[in-house]
């Protein structure tokens, strides 16, 4: 069997086990048992529940991790796939199915690819190869795969999320902002008995949106969007609210940090002498192993340097692979690479990403393909 039909058969048996984010425990045993058949030296289960096999050269070198993970969003819309979203069924050269791009291809292909290095090459190697399948990434993007990084130690990491074939280099960060204003409850029909929340939040938002954001011309533009506002009580029939809270989507660069984020927030609040707070959203969700993963919604930028030795390497990788070519880009889409920061660049060069990211309109099942003919030619 060659690489790519074993990567591709295993695949469609990863796509056959519902992994939504949380509930990845069948899927973790399936490849665990995976792992162990291929040979790997060493198959390891965090306590999050993410899974890593690992290989180790006779000579000291590098770490590299290859990272994909193994959860997906759940079906919400089965009415509009026209096929059996877990009957991974390959149409005309498309292998359909929930998370076949994103990511369960690519982990088939790194797990396939890293055995059949260790086939041929055996220990006869420098350093160490790592391939990582994680948990609750479509929730808290990176979060597993750093905690992976620091287990395996890894000096480089290639991660195989959709990037239309090209080599990704870096990535805007991402956070989201509350803020909140305060004020005090009472009839509407007596406002001046009360303060308004809302009133309050009309001072400062237009001063807060009309800050300059920094941009560079690498990453482009670090924006500032409101993305829903919400007044307590809500609805409010006859009641002045005593609470409003907008929640920002602030796009990030290099460079920027927790706090020069938010000081110039801070400082609006205070000018206009209003009673109100801003902080990170913070989130919270149980793993399937029940940790529990708790974090702010801050994820740095990162960029790495167009002629840096790796990202040449990536290219070099993906020359052999792939017939069209582009330069080195930047990626749009949230990945793992927000969280894992400069150690990660985002290449397909070593997994069969898909020819390209699903951009609306588009059919659930459609959006959700995989192209199995890129890699055709892998030994
Ligand atoms: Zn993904």
């Amino acid at each position: 069997m060659t690489t790519f039909t074993a990567a591709l058969t295993l695949a469609q048996a990863l796509i056959r086990i519902p992994s939504p984010s949380g509930a990845e425990g069948p899927i973790v045993s399936y490849i665990q048992r995976v792992m162990h058949e291929l040979g790997y030296d060493e198959v390891h289960v965090d306590e999050l529940g993410s899974i890593t096999a690992s290989i180790y050269g006779n000579r000291p070198g590098l770490s590299l991790l290859l990272d994909s993970h193994i959860d997906t969003v759940e079906v919400a819309n089965r009415g509009q796939w026209s096929v059996d979203p877990y009957g991974a069924l390959i149409i005309d050269g498309s292998l359909y199915g929930r998370g076949a791009a994103d990511m369960k291809g690519a982990a088939a292909s790194m797990i396939a690819s890293v055995a059949r290095f260790k086939e041929i090459h055996g220990n006869d190697f420098a350093g160490s190869v790592h391939v990582s399948c994680t948990v609750c990434e479509e929730c808290f993007e990176g979060y597993a795969a750093a905690l992976v990084a620091a287990h395996t130690k890894a000096d480089v990491v290639i991660i195989g999320e959709a990037s239309e074939l090209d080599l990704k280099r870096g990535q805007r960060g991402r956070a989201e902002i509350v803020l909140t204003t305060y004020g005090q409850s009472c009839h509407s029909s007596s406002p001046q008995r009360g303060s308004n929340a809302i009133v309050a939040m009309d001072k400062i938002l237009g001063r807060i949106l009309a800050l300059p954001t920094p941009s560079c011309p690498i990453l482009g533009a670090g924006i500032l969007v409101p993305t829903d506002i919400i007044s307590r009580p809500y609805p409010g029939r006859s009641v002045v609210p005593d609470r409003t809270t907008v929640t920002f989507d602030r796009r990030l660069l290099v460079g920027e940090s927790r706090e020069s984020v938010l000081q110039p927030i801070k400082a609006v609040i205070e000018e206009e002498g209003i009673e109100a707070s801003v902080s990170f959203q913070e989130s919270e969700m149980e793993s399937y192993t029940k940790a529990t993963i708790k974090a702010e919604r801050f994820f740095d930028a990162w960029v790495l340097d167009d002629e840096a030795p790796l990202v040449q390497l990536g290219l070099d990788a993906l020359h052999k692979q792939a017939s069209e070519r582009s330069s080195p880009t930047i990626a749009s889409a949230p990945t793992p690479a927000t969280t894992l920061g400069p150690w990660a660049y985002l290449p397909s060069a070593l997994a069969p990403g898909p020819r390209r990211w699903p951009t609306p309109p588009m059919s659930e099942s459609r959006s959700q393909t995989l192209s199995v003919r890129m890699t055709a030619t892998s030994p």
